[in-house]
């Protein structure tokens, strides 16, 4: 099976996500990166070290991202090599443009997709139900799919082979870019960190919110919340975890006051040691903690800053 993986890159850095569509690629069959730009040596040189095949397309029209050149020239390319599978990264720019390419080329699209399954036919999962769902769909090839972030994370090393697509885009874009306007960034960035003291509703107001920072910093983490906390304006946006907020993977989630609703678990479930603290013994966050305190976290948290304290 032959698999073309569109790497992604903005303001000089290749999105991870490019290694994580290799990762796939490497498990189903031939490896091919394919990288746009106007300059995207450097790009191919580190793709290559994921694939079997590199193919560079670069024209000065393509220095940034436009979906109607970007499936100008993926055309060209796809029509001429014919792969299987067309991976795309499910991000704002492969959403855009994936489902576009896959109506020119006629071929089916699913989005969003976290698992791959060939051992039965090509039977691809997503989620569904805003993630109370997950469907497993016999895709036929060839096809597009976008890949959820974080869903491939392990690969293969290859040393491929770098090669000049010799595609130029067929016409001048019918947009103009003007600029990117960057997102408001936090001086914390939730989804890297180590640590997180995640507190939700049970904090009940936001004078409350030192006691959760003391305990973040007692433990060397950083404080996020489930969305009511963050609509309350008790912790800024960029601190939500959840399916509409971030996803996180710690060594250490500390769940206080949390109810555990599904649109919150999609948001952490993967993190390494989930610790709970809830005065409900019937709420959910102990379905997916693997340690839960039964209690009053007004009670809890001073206790355990103590025993830090006590510890140090
Ligand atoms: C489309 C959509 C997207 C959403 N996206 C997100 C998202 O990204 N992230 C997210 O978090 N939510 C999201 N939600 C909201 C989600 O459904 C829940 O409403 C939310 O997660 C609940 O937050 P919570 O657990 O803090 O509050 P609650 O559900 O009210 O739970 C509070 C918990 O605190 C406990 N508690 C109260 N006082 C104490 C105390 N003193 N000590 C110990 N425990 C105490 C209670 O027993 C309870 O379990 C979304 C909802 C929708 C519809």
């Amino acid at each position: 099976m032959k698999v073309f993986a569109i790497a992604e890159h903005r303001f000089g850095e290749l999105n991870p996500l490019s290694i994580e569509l290799l990762n796939l690629a490497n498990k189903l069959g031939e490896s091919n990166a394919v990288v746009i730009g106007k300059d995207v040596s450097k790009f191919a040189e580190e793709l290559a070290k994921f694939a079997e095949k590199v193919w560079k397309i670069e024209d000065a029209s393509l220095e940034n991202y436009t979906p109607d050149l970007y499936v100008d020239v993926l055309l060209q390319l796809i029509n001429r090599e014919k792969p299987d599978v067309v991976l795309v990264g499910n991000t704002a720019q492969g959403v855009e443009f994936a489902p576009y390419l896959a109506v020119k080329l006629g071929y089916p699209i699913v989005t969003d997709v976290v698992a791959v399954n060939t051992a039965n036919g090509f039977v691809v999962s997503r989620y569904v139900m805003q993630g109370k769902i997950m469907v497993d769909l016999k895709v036929s090839t060839p096809c597009v799919l976008t890949i959820r972030q974080g869903a491939f994370k392990e690969g293969a090393q290859k040393s491929g082979k770098v090669l000049d697509a010799g595609i130029k885009p067929s016409k001048p874009s019918a947009r103009k870019f003007i600029g990117y306007v960057q997102p408001e960034v936090g001086e914390v960035d939730i989804s890297k960190a180590e640590i997180i003291v995640a507190v939700g509703r049970g904090i009940e107001d936001a004078a409350n919110i030192p006691l959760a920072e003391e305990l973040a910093q007692a433990l060397g983490g950083v404080v996020a919340g489930s969305r009511p906390v963050i609509d309350s304006g008790w912790l800024p946006k960029d601190r939500q975890v959840g399916i509409s907020g971030k996803i996180v993977k710690p060594k250490l989630y500390l769940a206080l006051g949390i109810s555990g609703a599904f649109q919150h678990v999609m948001g952490m479930k993967d993190s390494e040691l989930i610790i709970a603290v809830n005065k409900d013994p019937e709420a959910p966050i102990f379905g997916v903690a693997h340690y839960g305190i039964v209690g009053n976290i007004f009670d809890v948290v001073p206790t355990l800053l103590d025993k830090l304290k006590a510890k140090k």
